[in-house]
């Protein structure tokens, strides 16, 4: 059944940026973490053209799909500005391989999360130091684990504010936004993949799956977080 409905999608548009305005009138520093998934690229859209004075950056974990590149570019290229692209460091990342072997994510949730430490969290960490506040795509009816996020709240995982400027969107409002400003996106949408992280993490789903099924599927659903939007304090 299809849920979306204008007058709705249009109080939603609203309030997101009303939080945006919020978040650039209370934060000096103030970054976008854009995780180039479809939320995050109407974020993006939204941020280019009414809120420049906020900075973009993405995580290149090094096992991401090449469309998630070509998406970059294409974003790059129509907006005519640049994202900063944090990369994990060699030496934790040959370690961990060294460790675990290249695809040793597979074998445990210990293994996973310390990979998603080495790609993600650690060059998150690294992206956020010295900010105030970070903005994300998160929506509420994602996940199990994002049911009680605030709009605007502490992040104490990384001591800083986080900024949850499309919690109460639906899926239909999202790919609205996208048909109707024509927002560059990523092809693997196209392709049954409606959550993108890295490659041998991330699957298409069948019609009727939930939306997060296709990511580390091999886990339970209270476990599929990578660390970035954890509720208790990061190590
Ligand atoms: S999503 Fe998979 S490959 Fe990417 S960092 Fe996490 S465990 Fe590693």
């Amino acid at each position: 059944m299809n849920s979306f409905s204008p007058q709705g999608y249009a109080q939603r548009l609203a309030r997101t940026k009303a939080i945006l305005d919020t978040a650039v009138a209370r934060y000096d520093k103030l970054v976008f973490a854009n995780s180039l998934g479809a939320e995050d690229v109407v974020l993006t859209d939204l941020i280019w053209r009414d809120f420049p004075q906020v900075k973009i950056f993405t995580l290149d974990t090094g096992r991401l799909h090449p469309a998630n590149h070509e998406l970059i570019a294409r974003l790059e290229r129509r907006y005519q500005k640049r994202m900063t692209v944090y990369a994990p460091l060699a030496e934790a990342t040959q370690s961990l391989v060294a460790d675990q072997g290249i695809n040793g994510f597979y074998d445990s949730i210990e293994n996973r999360k310390s990979c998603c430490f080495v790609r993600k969290v650690e060059p998150l960490k690294r992206a956020l130091q010295g900010q105030d506040a970070w903005i994300t795509g998160l929506r509420r009816s994602q996940s199990v684990t994002r049911v009680d996020v605030p709009e605007i709240g502490p992040d104490p995982a990384f001591s800083l504010d986080k900024v949850n400027p499309l919690l109460a969107w639906s899926n239909d409002d999202v790919w609205h936004a996208i048909r109707t400003a024509d927002i560059p996106y990523n092809e693997l949408h196209d392709k049954g993949f409606p959550s993108i992280g890295c490659a041998p993490c991330t699957r298409p789903i069948a019609k009727g799956e939930d939306i997060r099924a296709g990511r580390w599927w091999w886990e339970n659903p209270e476990t599929r977080e990578c660390g970035l939007h954890r509720q208790k304090e990061v190590a």
